[in-house]
């Protein structure tokens, strides 16, 4: 069998985590299987319809490097690939199943439904356009031929409905899903769904289906939310005659407190993002906040999958190698953001030195700042095992570029004595004086010049960090008197003396 995945998001908004999991599950079992990855865009909804959302969507798919084999920006032979360029397509089918009597025309008002629904409300029941009383409402069941012919004839409003159950049949509809394994429901307790609508445009269970038929998916997988249109959807394949793709409905995100599904309040509440790249100024996303692409595909790889082992850290490449359906959890994953900022900090620790280079470059550059002396390369040397989003960059190496003006008042306080002045002199010139900026000839020098004074080293590190760096942070402080090179090191130790 061929596979064939698809991605079907409806354009209403930024790409919440939850479903950006989605395309990545599918994105790793197309890959695994040599298959291919669609993104198919649900947009028959022009209501729920949201500017910007689906070219977000592609962004976001590009960034994580999951990028679809077919799509609206990148036709295959299945398109078109957003549902409202196929919206004239869906009616035929929607008569087949008219035709095979699996659907019928239902005439029925929103008053009359309303007034339906109030009296069955009034005797503490609840009405459902069902098997048990569609035959006593206003449709192509109930009415004569003659009757239905002349309320199209006077164009009376009417939608398509799925009979989803009939006397007579097996009420018992069994299933599978590749997650939760069986699943049995009773038909004759389901509505008969809208599947066209009064403006004969179809609904999402149509689209949906006819879609995923014609496009010859063979995997559906997608969130828990959709489990409860399982049975629609099979029973809408049975009508049609059509073969049921495997089905796989992938458990929630839950909250950091494990109760509920993820959402964005969460974010704002605890201070992370909820979506991958930033949609507006009030919804942050994982790459504006430091993220690599990476870290966060690992984090939600393993968030509702386990791939057995104790390993964890996994790029793209070797997920792909390693998924299953199988393997992935029934329970919904807690979403953790601080072991979210583990992830980020171990890939940030494993990448390519050139992409911390090329953010350092860009600060300094939108700062105006041009210190040529310093190369960007020794500096991400020292501190990109320092970082843990790649936003703590400035943080961790900015003293490289600017000299600091004031010092930090506690470390002042409690590390420079009396005698400082005189010692960092002596620093200094054992700086100036040495045969080169190594870090390792300068510690000698010093180490060498303190033992022949009986000083201890104490007395030494504190104080001439705070003179290089202004505070008691950073690398090796060696390290960074040989990145600054030594005329630097002069400078800053002669004004620190001078200030403090
Ligand atoms: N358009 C649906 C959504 O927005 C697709 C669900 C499915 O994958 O079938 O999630």
């Amino acid at each position: 069998m061929s596979i064939r995945v698809r991605f079907a998001p409806s354009p209403t908004g930024p790409l919440h985590i939850g479903g950006v999991r989605t395309a990545l599950y599918n994105y790793l079992f197309a890959k695994k299987h040599g298959g291919v990855f669609i993104l198919r865009i649900e947009d028959t909804d022009q209501n729920r319809f949201v500017d910007g959302a689906e070219a977000y969507i592609t962004k976001t798919l590009d960034w994580l490097g999951i990028s679809p084999d077919e799509s609206p920006s990148k036709p295959g032979t299945a398109g078109p690939y957003r549902q409202s360029e196929r919206k004239d397509g869906y009616l035929k089918y929607a008569k087949l199943l008219v035709k095979n009597s699996s659907a019928y025309l239902a005439f029925d008002t929103a008053d009359e439904l309303q007034s339906l629904r109030e009296a069955a409300e009034q005797k503490g029941g609840r009405f459902i356009y069902n098997w048990e009383n569609r035959n006593r409402l206003k449709n192509s069941l109930s009415l004569s031929a003659d009757e239905v012919a002349e309320l199209i004839e006077n164009k009376a409003p009417y939608v398509i409905r799925f009979k989803s159950y009939e006397k007579g049949r097996d009420k018992s509809l069994s299933m599978i899903d590749k997650i939760r394994g069986d699943v049995v429901v009773d038909t004759s307790l389901l509505d008969d769904k809208i599947i066209v609508k009064q403006d004969g445009m179809p609904t999402y269970h149509l689209a949906n289906v006819v879609d995923d038929h014609l496009m010859e998916i063979s995997h559906v997988i997608r969130g828990e939310e959709w489990l409860p249109s399982m049975a629609l959807h099979v029973l809408l394949y049975n009508a049609f005659g059509w073969k049921t793709p495997v089905f796989a409905h992938v458990p929630l995100i839950l909250k950091p407190t494990g109760k509920g599904k993820l959402s964005k309040r969460d974010g704002d509440k605890f201070g992370f993002p909820v979506f991958p790249l930033e949609w507006d100024k009030e919804t942050p996303g994982f790459k504006e906040a430091g993220y690599l692409p990476e870290a966060l595909v690992n984090y939600l790889a393993l968030l509702g999958w386990n791939p057995g082992g104790e390993e964890e850290l996994f790029s793209l490449k070797e997920l792909v190698a390693l998924f299953s359906l199988e393997g992935i959890t029934k329970a919904g994953g807690r979403f953790d953001p601080e072991r979210c900022k583990w992830f980020n900090q171990q890939h940030l620790h494993k990448a390519d030195s050139a992409l911390v280079e090329s953010s350092l470059a860009q600060l300094l550059q939108q700062k105006g700042i041009d210190n040529a002396s310093v190369s960007t390369a020794d500096v991400v040397g020292l501190v990109q095992d320092r970082l843990t989003l790649l936003t703590d960059l400035w943080d961790e190496a900015y003293f490289f570029f600017v000299a600091p003006v004031e010092y930090d008042e506690k470390a002042v306080r409690k590390q420079w004595k009396e005698e400082t002045p005189q010692i960092l002199s002596a620093v200094m010139n054992s700086i100036e004086n040495a045969h080169d900026a190594q870090a390792e000839t300068l510690s000698a020098g010093i180490k060498l010049w303190a033992n022949e004074n009986n000083i201890k080293l104490g007395m030494i590190m504190a104080p001439l960090r705070i003179a290089l760096v202004g505070a008691l942070k950073g690398p090796d402080v060696f390290a960074i008197c040989s990145v600054l090179g030594k005329a630097e090191c002069v400078k800053r130790i002669a004004s620190a003396i001078d200030k403090n």
